[in-house]
């Protein structure tokens, strides 16, 4: 190994006492045990500081997170680390205690927290390790010239409305913990809001947090900042960071947000890790946005930890959304959080007027009804463009017999698998859970007949007969099957942006944030399919997708129109996007939920086991759900706990696994948190015996 180690003293100092002093310390590194691990040393290392340990037959690198007076196990069993990393300063108490908290919170393993939360090749063993190692990465980094940033035109600052402007002074003035909730109508100008409020902060010296929620937003949103700020910051100070980017370019821009040289750091939820030594003020953009929560490892919200952070370092957050989730509604209604609100799109443009199409007794083509083929042939022939937004990727959701009623099925999965095109003529089928692909059978495997059919219609099909449709129009499908390649969507996007495009088909991922100059229409087909979803978050999510598709429209232009072709034109949902009013959505919603005891008003947490068999599964959740009962000395708080019947996945079986999951909720959260914290203890054993393997949600966003 190739390791300089610290020396923190001169071996020949007349102070140094004559017997050699043993320090304790104790390491967090990134294995599913709870630990942290001891380990010894002789000299002291300071708290923060990462080492590299052996762990077992490894190496490994951890981060010291306490130096005990005495070790908590027989010495003879603890290990001298084997190295002390010194090329970069120890993190900070803060950075320690939102770690700290996060695996508390979201019950995991310490290391599990710390060493994901780093970039890869400051936790990766063989970045220090090998010929080609002299200096670790850090220091390989900062030898290599950093890549040279395009020039952007600056962009002046835009004279701020008097509902902006009152909503930026009240953030700026504010240096306190306070959480801010920015209800904007979509179009408002939050961006700016944001961005004058985050100035203020610079230019007091001090560092922004501005989470994203995903990173196809992030080119557009980046390049306009970069404008914006060009004349107030180097552009050097303005680092980003969201999973497109390579090891290297991560960790550059996490090093200068560790470092203090970037006075903002913009970027998707890992973000909310970052050590920022000068945070002055943390930004959620779309804070109802699912991206924020994390769905594997450490599942926790990005969103929740900012709000941590920031009360922990009594700094403000802003947490904006034009439909903000229900929870945050309900602090600011509460009063915990404060309320900031922008009625009105920022250039004087009115709301799209949204027209429910009632489809129970209209004949379709192909899907669409004859409204929206005739608001479309209108927006044509006026050179404006069209948005047609579907959910459904691949050309239909199913291939189906006309004789005999087979459908496509995975063999793996409980699940239908979905026709692709796959270029020209030639199509297959492909499983969009387990990504199990199958050519499509030239007669039905069950009868032999050669009437195949595609059933219902995904955006391929959708592209298809738009085509078919209005043939002399410019047509682009935005989906995550055209964007795989790698600056394909940022293409497509520019050739939208650039008036190349009259009919947009796009699923959600056309639906946030664009700033579209000439869309004068969005038509919205099968919505009625996430009305009836059932998760209890459903018509939260249809009514936030639909406000922010619908918000795409009429940016820039009057005139603008939404259609929803629906079967349920009496549904809450539609009826209050009619009359946008997402005030009036949220209460109904709060009422309901508050009704039947459902968050905001309770909390919860979701244990999901996965066997080869269900019975496993269900075994091992029905043995974790009695065992309160039988310890009922050792959780004493059970009265407060709900511990819900096990029950299957809706998709139950999923690349072979079959899977099901108990619901566990409290109207307490300390409540919940201390059962939480006993219970996942007794709960590696039970999935031993049961052989199967488990999860742990808090706050789940789906259920
Ligand atoms: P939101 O995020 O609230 O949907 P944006 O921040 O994208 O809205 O702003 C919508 C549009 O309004 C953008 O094109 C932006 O440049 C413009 N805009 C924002 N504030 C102002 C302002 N004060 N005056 C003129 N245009 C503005
Ligand atoms: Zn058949
Ligand atoms: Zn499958």
């Amino acid at each position: 190994m190739n390791i300089e180690r610290v020396e923190t003293h001169p071996a020949a100092s007349p102070v140094l006492p004559a017997k050699v002093r043993t320090y304790w310390l104790s390491v967090a590194v990134d294995v599913p045990v709870n630990g942290p691990f001891e380990y010894s040393s002789s000299e002291p290392v300071p708290i923060g500081l990462r080492v590299i340990v052996p762990f077992g037959r490894r190496k490994l690198v951890g981060v010291v997170v306490g130096a005990p007076e005495q070790p908590s196990i027989d010495e003879a069993y603890i290990k001298p680390v084997e190295a002390v990393l010194d090329d970069l300063p120890p993190f900070s108490g803060h950075w320690l205690r939102l770690a700290r908290f996060a695996a508390q919170y979201y019950q995991r393993p310490l290391g599990e927290v710390i060493l994901p939360a780093l970039p890869a090749p400051l936790r990766k063993i063989s970045a220090y390790q090998g010929k080609r190692s002299a200096g670790g990465p850090v220091e390989r980094l900062a030898r290599r010239k950093a890549p040279a940033l395009a020039q952007v035109e600056p962009a002046p600052a835009l004279q701020l409305n008097e509902q902006q402007a009152e909503a930026a002074n009240t953030i700026a003035q504010t240096q306190g913990f306070k959480v801010f909730l920015l209800h904007g109508v979509t179009g408002s100008g939050k961006t700016e809001v944001y961005l004058h409020a985050a100035q203020q902060c610079m230019a007091r010296g001090k560092q922004v947090l501005f989470l994203v929620p995903e990173i196809n937003l992030t080119p557009q949103l980046e390049q306009s900042i970069r404008a914006r700020l060009a004349a107030v910051v180097a552009p050097e100070a303005i680092a980003v960071m969201h999973s497109g980017l390579s090891d290297s370019e991560r960790l550059r821009a996490w090093l200068n947000a560790q470092h203090g040289r970037a006075a903002i750091l913009l970027g998707t939820r890992l973000s909310v890790f970052a050590p920022l030594p000068n945070l002055g003020l943390i930004v959620v953009d779309e804070e109802h946005d699912s991206s924020y929560k994390q769905q594997d490892g450490l599942r926790y919200s990005a969103r929740d930890l900012a709000v941590w952070r920031a009360h922990d370092l009594d700094i403000p957050v802003v947490l904006g959304s034009a439909t903000p989730s229900l929870e945050s509604w309900y602090h600011a209604q509460r009063g915990h959080y404060k309320k900031l609100s922008l009625e009105q799109r920022a250039r004087q443009v009115a709301l799209p007027a949204v027209r429910l199409v009632d489809t129970r007794r209209l004949a379709l083509q192909q899907g669409f009804s004859p409204q929206l083929l005739e608001a479309i042939t209108q927006r044509l022939q006026a050179g404006e463009q069209s948005l047609v937004f579907l959910n459904r990727r691949g050309y239909a959701p199913a291939l189906t017999c006309s004789s005999c009623g087979w459908v496509s099925k995975c063999p793996r999965c409980t699940a239908y698998t979905v026709l692709h095109r796959q270029g020209g003529r030639r199509s297959n089928l492909q499983c969009h859970h387990c990504g199990f692909q199958a050519r499509v059978p030239h007669a039905c495997p069950d009868c032999g007949d050669q009437d195949m059919r595609p059933m219902g219609r995904g955006t391929q099909r959708v592209e298809e007969h738009l085509a078919e449709l209005f043939p002399t129009a410019r047509i682009a499908r935005i989906d995550a099957d055209s964007t795989r390649l790698k600056g394909s969507a940022a293409q497509l996007f520019a050739q939208v942006h650039a008036g190349e495009i009259d009919i947009l088909v796009g699923t959600q991922m056309v639906a946030k944030g664009h700033d579209f100059g000439r869309l004068g229409l969005v038509g919205v087909l099968n919505a009625d399919a996430m009305l009836f979803a059932q998760d209890f978050r459903a018509p939260e999510r249809l009514f936030a997708q639909l406000m922010q598709v619908s918000g795409r429209a009429g940016r820039h232009t009057q005139g603008a129109e939404v259609l929803i072709q629906t079967d349920y034109p009496e549904q809450a949902v539609y009826q209050a996007l009619v009359r946008h009013d997402y005030d009036g959505f949220a209460q109904y919603a709060l009422n309901e939920r508050e009704a039947i005891g459902l968050p905001p008003y309770t909390y919860q947490a979701l244990l999901t086991a996965e066997a080869r068999e269900l019975a496993s599964a269900s075994k091992f959740l029905q043995a974790a759900r009695s065992l309160p009962e039988q310890r009922a000395g050792e959780f004493s708080t059970t009265s407060l706990i709900t511990l819900y019947d096990p029950v299957p996945l809706r998709v139950l079986r999923v690349a072979n696994v079959e899977r099901a999951q108990l619901l566990i909720e409290s109207v307490s959260r300390p409540a919940l948190q201390g059962f939480l914290s006993k219970w996942v203890h007794a709960l590696p054993e039970l999935a031993r015996e049961a052989r199967v393997r488990w999860q742990l949600e808090v706050d789940p966003m789906e259920i």
